[in-house]
């Protein structure tokens, strides 16, 4: 009886232990994934960093260039994603350019020189 209670035990002991160690692996996966995303949104307007984000903000704003200020990007950030929603130049390529949110990933707006880059804070 006591026999038998002992390897209960111990075959529990070591499920509850396989448990830990998958709880384990996951974070480590979780943690490592997370690591590869870049944490920052930076916009530079003609080469020049201009504007600095936290890409877990929300953010909804103009960036307005030209010598006149006459060109606008609307940029989001949202759910750790950057995007623009819309802006006035000719292309719109800016515009239909995917949600980025990984380190290094652009969205570049070449009539208005203005690139939204995600970066990984140093
Ligand atoms: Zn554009």
């Amino acid at each position: 009886m006591l026999k038998s209670d002992g390897l209960k035990k111990g075959k529990n002991d070591l499920i509850l232990v396989g448990i830990i160690l998958s709880l384990s692996l996951v974070g480590f996966l979780i943690f490592k994934l997370t690591m590869k995303d870049g944490n920052r949104i930076s916009v530079s307007i003609n080469g020049e960093e201009k504007y600095s984000y936290s890409i877990t903000d929300n953010v909804e704003t103009d960036i307005i260039t030209g010598d006149n200020g006459e060109n606008k990007n609307v940029l989001i950030i949202k759910d750790g994603k950057a995007y623009i929603k819309g802006a006035t130049c000719p292309d719109k390529i800016c515009v239909g350019h995917r949600p980025i949110s990984k380190d290094g990933e652009t969205i570049v707006c070449l009539p208005h020189k203005v690139v939204v880059s995600v970066t990984e804070e140093k």
